[in-house]
């Protein structure tokens, strides 16, 4: 997972939802159901676009050849539970089609976080896979502070890594050569979004979303490859080949990239440094004109 700037809310959003918002607050004050109008947000799913560089939220791939959509982060209609046996969590249809079967919840509230329908700070873009068979209405927040149903008046401290909020989520997770995830050691929130997405391995040495593993393997192996290159070739002095290693390594972790946020937790995990050290240990640009910025990381 990636870290992006949340794009500005636009200064006619708080006027344009005012009704609506109303509207759901009455429903929920006189016990009926509420309707949401989902126009009111999907107009912005370009905002959305260009502020994570067309990926999802979650897995990172490219939106540009799958359906996605403006996503809310706390869902608004109805809270669901994850069962916490692994082999209700759901495992793609074998067959070779993204297909989730098995995926159960072990609880479900009928309203969800209802306030936070037209919240601007509630949205991010999410692939169809990640939004519709995986996340649902599936919120990890911590025990203590859950509310069943949620409580507008109770704060709780959500699970579900965000990439507008969590500087580096990439450091919740360890990814193997073979594009296999798994939490960070002692990383609660890492687990909690690997349950409610599917990242997981399971059953034993297999993937649930084994599609997503098999887009990641060979970046991995790459990262893997450029992250030793650099490592050895800078304790034999060879500073010329470590300066290309870091710039390839640099580049695959681009956040325009596809699992740019795998990269860097194997590029960190690997070498000791921070993404940020890593990018401004790189050799100056021979190329460049003088004065000339670098790509942004
Ligand atoms: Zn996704």
């Amino acid at each position: 997972m990636m870290h992006f700037e949340r794009p500005e809310e636009p200064t006619e959003f708080q006027e344009l939802v005012r009704e609506a918002q109303h509207a759901v607050a009455e429903a929920i004050r006189s016990g009926r159901s509420p309707g949401f109008d989902k126009n009111l947000w999907q107009r912005y799913k370009s905002n959305f676009a260009v502020a994570q560089y067309s990926k999802c939220a979650f897995c990172e791939l490219p939106v540009t050849n799958h359906d996605s959509a403006v996503d809310h982060f706390a869902p608004k209609a109805e809270v669901w539970e994850l069962s916490a046996n692994a082999e209700d969590r759901g495992h793609e249809h074998q067959g070779g089609l993204p297909n989730v079967r098995g995926r159960k919840a072990s609880r479900k509230a009928s309203t969800g976080y209802w306030w936070l329908a037209y919240e601007w700070r509630n949205y991010l873009l999410v692939c169809s896979a990640c939004n519709e068979k995986w996340k649902h209405c599936f919120f990890p927040v911590e025990a203590e502070s859950r509310r069943w149903p949620p409580d507008p008046e109770v704060p709780e401290n959500p699970l579900l890594l965000n990439p507008f909020d969590d500087p580096a989520p990439w450091r919740h997770f360890r990814f193997g050569k073979d594009g296999q995830m798994a939490a960070a050691p002692g990383s609660i929130q890492g687990q909690a979004t690997m349950d409610t997405l599917g990242f997981d391995a399971f059953p034993e040495g297999t993937c649930r979303r084994e599609s997503l593993r098999l887009q990641r393997e060979e970046l991995a192996q790459d990262a893997y490859y450029y992250a030793r290159a650099f490592v050895q070739y800078s304790f034999k002095g060879k500073q010329k080949r470590a300066g290309f290693a870091l710039e390839t390594l640099c580049r695959l972790g681009g956040i325009k990239r596809a699992f740019a946020g795998m990269v860097r937790a194997i590029a960190e995990d690997v070498t000791g440094f921070t993404w940020d050290e890593l990018m401004n240990l790189r050799p100056p640009d021979q190329d460049a004109p003088p004065g000339r910025d670098r790509a942004p990381s």
